[in-house]
């Protein structure tokens, strides 16, 4: 089969003809028929965030369709369409019965400690494949496996419950799924923190009250908007220091800042003033649990969770094409995201 791999780090991505995996009696292979591109590939590629095993075929945004199945995989036939929960766990370490994999002890992820995706087949173990609903056009499947996940982890991790205000710090990937699934679940008033003039008019167009966080303090601007009180829930989903410490001041009486941007600044908080006097609550949020998927891809089915056709672009499984996504990936500040579609026009 044609695979798009990582050889060398630093280096791009190069084509490979490599066998069809074959499936263990727990496991399925899949037909890649849509394969997201991620801003962590282009990490893994550069060398950013370290791979240990090479070659490897990137690729954690996975959706296609069931090929084989192995004989203890009872779930699934073939023929099913489906999507790729990206973390295979190991099922009995004490993480992994407690339904939190993403602790497992031997955890791995699919594209990055196992080959992903950038590849005609795949072979996942059954418990990580998940159906998609015929509604749910593959590109989209394989796109809400990563950001869109996270997203809803988060909302969960904040314990965000309707009628709750909420203010969402970075309108990219994970900010246009959180502002939809807050909206799913009912929300209060949705406040979006952007410097972007054009991610805050999508925002606005979605529902969301602007915050340019150019033209003045933010936590002043929400702290404004709402009789100076604050707001239920805060989102950092930039990974940044001082909007960290903007998602805690902007909070009212018992409200929870979930952090899920990545930084390694370090944060200051007056605890007395801050956090302690209002009962608030800095809540860490990693990755997603595979619990979680069936209730995104309902709000996906049911058109809660939407990305317009404009917001997608398709490319070929062809090694050059991939390369240029990455290199674009760089500095992307729109919402387009590139997926793969295999055998295109093939
Ligand atoms: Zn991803
Ligand atoms: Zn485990």
């Amino acid at each position: 089969m044609r695979a798009v791999r990582l050889v060398h780090v630093g280096k791009p991505l190069e084509e490979a003809d490599t066998p069809i995996p074959e499936i263990g009696s727990s496991e399925v292979l899949i037909r890649v028929a849509a394969a997201g591109i991620c801003h962590s590939d282009a990490h893994y590629r550069a060398g950013i965030s370290k791979i240990d095993r090479l070659p490897l075929t990137l690729g954690h945004e996975v959706a296609g369709g069931v090929e084989e199945v192995g004989s203890d995989v009872t779930h699934l036939s073939v023929g099913d369409r489906v999507c790729v929960h990206y973390l295979v766990c190991c099922g009995s370490c004490e993480f992994c019965v407690r339904g939190l994999e993403q602790f497992c002890r031997s955890g791995q992820m699919i594209g990055k400690h196992r080959d992903g995706g950038y590849a005609e087949f795949i072979k996942v173990p059954g418990a990580n494949a998940f159906p998609l609903p015929d509604e749910i056009p593959f590109e989209i499947g394989a796109i809400m496996m990563c950001s869109s996940a996270t997203a809803l982890h988060v909302l969960k991790k904040a314990r965000f419950e309707a009628g709750e205000s909420i203010a969402i710090f970075g309108f990219g990937g994970l900010g246009f799924s959180a502002l939809q699934l807050a909206h799913a679940y009912d929300c209060g008033d949705v406040y979006v923190v952007e410097i972007n003039p054009a991610k805050l008019a999508l925002a606005v167009s979605m529902g969301a009250i602007a915050i340019d966080a150019r033209a003045a303090d933010p936590v002043e601007q929400i702290k404004e908007a709402t009789a100076r009180t604050g707001v239920d829930v805060a989102l950092e989903l930039i990974g940044s220091a001082k909007t960290m410490r903007q998602a805690v001041l902007c909070l009212a009486p018992l409200g929870r800042a979930a952090l899920v941007g990545l930084t390694a600044e370090s944060m200051s908080i007056f605890p007395y003033t801050e956090l302690i006097n209002k009962e608030a609550e800095i809540i860490g949020v990693s990755d997603h649990l595979a619990a979680e998927l069936p209730v995104l891809l309902e709000f996906a089915r049911n058109g809660k969770l939407r990305f317009p056709p404009e917001t997608l672009r398709v490319i070929d499984l062809d090694a050059a094409q991939i390369n240029a996504a990455l290199d674009a990936l760089q500095d992307s500040i729109d919402h387009v995201r590139t997926v793969i579609v295999p055998n295109n026009d093939k």
